[in-house]
């Protein structure tokens, strides 16, 4: 009698429905929908639980994915959400944005042939279908500390720590400058990624666990930071990565250059309605716009302005495609929805008189040293211009330390990172005992999924520097180094 194939060969990987590129350049809305009934159970059937699940380590949360696979394949809604914010408190954020391809479906035992488990799309569908049907986490069994803890940043980061604080009975109150939640979650990434929707509802959830936000509040200038060692326990510092690695371009001044994050920021604000509804920047209508970088943000620069309008968005890299730092899933999005990609080329300066009219750009050849990344080299005499009525850069951010570190005792490194863990201290505490510090201020601009492990680590020690004996800090023990 023949065998029956296993699984996973007799069911290819699926992802879910994505909106036809037609439509969907045509609003904000996320690209990607819900599987078809009884889809995600299929595809979370295709785990062969190899028994070194690669997966779970190369997730920087290490969840426990093989075990809420099976619970999703069983129809277990409810309990496979659990066990997916025991490791990870923002699940159905990191399921949209993470870059799969690189971490857990990249190490995933059949992405070797077979087409990986779509693992990040299951860990958000489970999360949403469970908040639909009512599912909260459980706090029932949680007592009271007493004890009260601040939180500057209410990015992933400090969600994160949020969410692990309450759990351990620690009262936390999340203080942001912005008006909303979500740091760069909600200014940052684009709702075509993920739906604003998602973030609101990620805040009533917290909410509902008791954490308290005082958002249009920025620390330093509104409230001095020693208010905060003064009314609260300790503190958590996840303020993130703001200062833009500039263009250093000649021209890179004329009216028309802008940079990524002011431009997507002033796009959300514009979408939650907003003060920046006027903002004639976001005006791409006809437009010839050059995005400078390949990384994320200029991937989302290059699809925001693509909905906005523009006659033509060109993306110009100065590595070649497979040395791109974007998610390969990005550079796909915004390849189908009409970006064109110049691999190859260095900017070399902005050309203009009363404004941006242009880009000089040279190809360049990788080369290699053996040790550190391929360099780019430029090839002389193979300069041209591109074309540009608006010019975009992308080239990262650097951590933007705030101000009150140095009062209040917190050490930064040369780049401007703030200092944590080392010898004598718990980790993610900074060289003011009573403050902790994780996300992009610490690691430097990196990934929402990195964040949030740090706010959960912090939150760890917070509650260990406390001498709260909850099972929640007994737990956290064994990520204590
Ligand atoms: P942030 O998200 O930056 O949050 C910091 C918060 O601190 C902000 O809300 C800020 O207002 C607040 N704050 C700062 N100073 C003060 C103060 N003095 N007082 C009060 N509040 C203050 N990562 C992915 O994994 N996938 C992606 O697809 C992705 N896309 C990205 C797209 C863009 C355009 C950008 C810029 C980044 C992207 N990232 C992505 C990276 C990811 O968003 C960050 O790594 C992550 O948000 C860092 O989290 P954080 O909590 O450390 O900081
Ligand atoms: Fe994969 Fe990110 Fe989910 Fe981890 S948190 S399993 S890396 S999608």
């Amino acid at each position: 009698m023949k065998e029956k194939n296993p699984v996973f060969v007799e069911i290819p990987r699926a992802t879910p429905r994505e909106v036809p590129v037609a439509l969907r350049v045509l609003g904000w809305g996320e690209i990607y929908g819900d599987f078809d009934a009884g889809q995600g159970e299929q595809q979370a059937g295709r785990c062969i639980d190899c028994g070194n699940p690669y997966c779970e380590w190369q997730c920087p949360v290490h969840n426990y994915v093989p075990n809420w696979l099976k619970l999703a394949r069983e129809g277990r809604v409810f309990e496979a959400a659990a066990l997916m914010h025991e490791t990870n408190p923002l699940p159905e954020i990191c399921g949209r944005v993470c870059p799969q391809d690189r971490l857990c479906e990249g190490a995933c035992t059949l992405n070797d042939g077979f087409g990986a488990v779509t693992i990040g799309a299951i860990e958000k569908n489970i999360v949403d279908e469970a908040f639909r049907q009512g599912w909260r986490p459980d706090l029932a069994g949680v007592k009271p500390s007493g004890r009260r803890v601040a939180i500057v940043g209410a990015g992933p980061a400090g969600l994160a720590a949020a969410d692990r604080l309450a759990r351990a009975g620690v009262a936390a109150t999340v203080f942001d400058r912005y008006e909303e939640i979500g740091g760069l979650l909600t200014f940052g990434i684009p709702p075509f990624k993920l739906d604003k929707e998602t973030v609101k509802l990620r805040r009533r959830v917290l909410e509902g666990m008791g954490v308290e936000f005082r958002l249009g509040v920025e620390i330093g200038r509104d409230l001095p930071f020693d208010a905060l060692l003064e009314r609260y326990d300790a503190v958590f510092v996840g303020t993130g990565a703001y200062r833009e690695v500039a263009a250093g371009l000649p021209g890179d001044d004329l009216p028309g250059v802008m940079p990524a994050l002011p431009f997507l920021i002033a796009n959300v604000r514009r979408l939650l309605g907003s003060d920046a509804g006027s903002d004639a920047s976001l005006d791409l209508r006809g437009k010839h716009v050059v995005v400078l970088g390949g990384g994320d943000t200029g991937m989302d620069c290059n699809r925001t302005a693509i909905r906005l309008g523009a006659a033509s968005v060109t993306c110009v890299y100065r590595r070649d495609e497979a040395n791109m730092p974007g998610s390969r899933r990005e550079v796909k999005n915004a390849r189908e929805e009409g970006v064109r990609f110049l691999f190859n080329r260095q900017p070399l300066d902005v050309l203009g008189s009363e404004r941006v009219e242009g880009v000089r750009v040279v190809e360049t050849r990788l080369v290699a040293d053996g040790r550190n990344r391929a360099r780019p080299e430029a090839i002389a005499g193979s300069e041209e211009t591109l074309r540009a009525d608006v010019v975009i850069v992308a080239f990262g951010f650097r951590p933007s330390p705030p101000d009150w570190c140095v009062d209040a005792g917190i050490d930064v490194d040369d780049s401007g990172r703030l200092k944590v863990g080392g010898t004598g201290r718990l980790p993610y505490q900074t060289t003011n005992p009573r403050v902790f510090a994780g996300g992009d201020n610490v690691r430097g601009a990196d990934l929402v999924v990195r964040a949030v492990h740090d706010g959960r680590e912090a939150a760890a020690s917070i509650v260990r520097s406390l001498a709260i004996g909850t099972a929640f800090a007994r737990e956290s023990e064994s990520s204590f180094a």
